[in-house]
């Protein structure tokens, strides 16, 4: 039997049998887990009101040999971002979020530096004025810690160097920026403002970003590009997306 301790952010919770639930965690000392909170549904459980998706949490747990579960037997909530949320628009892009590391990650793969970006984002995602600037800047670094952010600074063609006053555009499948030659059929420009800011979101903290009110209202572009990336790097599409689209 192997203890398992640590802290967590609940991705989702999923009824099991007629008391149970089962619990998908993104923990900082193994990544993707999934575990039985044993009596999770009953109503006057120990784990009541502590089991809400994107808390912050410490948890402990055991895994017996061969199984795959772990079993969890605590867990306390340190901050509850909660998906008690103010508005539609906020609830859509933390369910976004969700969904991304449920159908991209790996079970059981450490990666320390997604944890650290989602304390880093979350309380900014909860917020109705800053849940968008939020959403970029989680899906530039998610793309970066998975090696599929192209280079920002030189034309993925011809290797020159995209001008920070030049025109930059993109193709229908993503695979690089390209400067005004070496685009082709119906490559879409990025603005100059949108390409500002994405270089920003790779170099400062979300915090610094939103001081510096560097993020316009107009991000749909940007989120669009970024998200088309994500598709096309992990091979898959996410429900939730389409209904930001619609809102964007
Ligand atoms: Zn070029």
């Amino acid at each position: 039997m192997v203890v398992l301790k640590g802290e967590a952010i609940i991705l989702r919770t999923y009824p099991l049998k007629e008391t149970d639930k089962l619990i998908v965690l993104f923990s900082q000392e193994y990544g993707k887990i999934r575990g039985v909170v044993n009596g999770g549904r009953r109503i006057k459980s120990r784990f009541t009101g502590r089991l809400e998706p994107l808390s912050w949490i410490e948890f402990s747990g055991f895994q017996r040999r061969n199984q795959e579960l772990v079993s969890i037997d605590s867990i306390e909530v340190i901050k509850g971002f909660g998906l008690i949320l103010e508005d539609y628009d906020t609830f859509l892009r933390s369910t976004y979020l969700l969904e991304v590391i449920l159908k991209t990650m790996p079970d059981w793969e450490v990666n320390q530096n997604l944890f650290r970006l989602l304390l880093h984002v979350l309380p900014a995602f909860v917020k109705t004025d800053t849940s968008s600037a939020a959403l970029l800047y989680f899906q530039v670094w998610y793309l970066k810690f998975g090696g599929f952010l192209p280079d920002l600074y030189k034309c993925s063609r011809c290797g020159d160097h995209l001008a920070k006053n030049g025109r930059t555009y993109c193709g229908d499948k993503i695979q690089g920026l390209m400067c005004k030659a070496c685009k082709s059929g119906m490559g879409r420009e990025i603005s100059i403002n949108n390409m500002k800011l994405l270089r920003s979101l790779t170099k400062m903290s979300l915090i610094e970003i939103l001081k510096e009110n560097q993020i316009s209202r107009n991000v749909g572009q940007l989120t669009n590009i970024v998200e088309e990336l994500i598709e096309t790097s992990f091979e898959r599409r996410f429900d939730t997306f389409s209904a930001i689209k619609q809102e964007l």
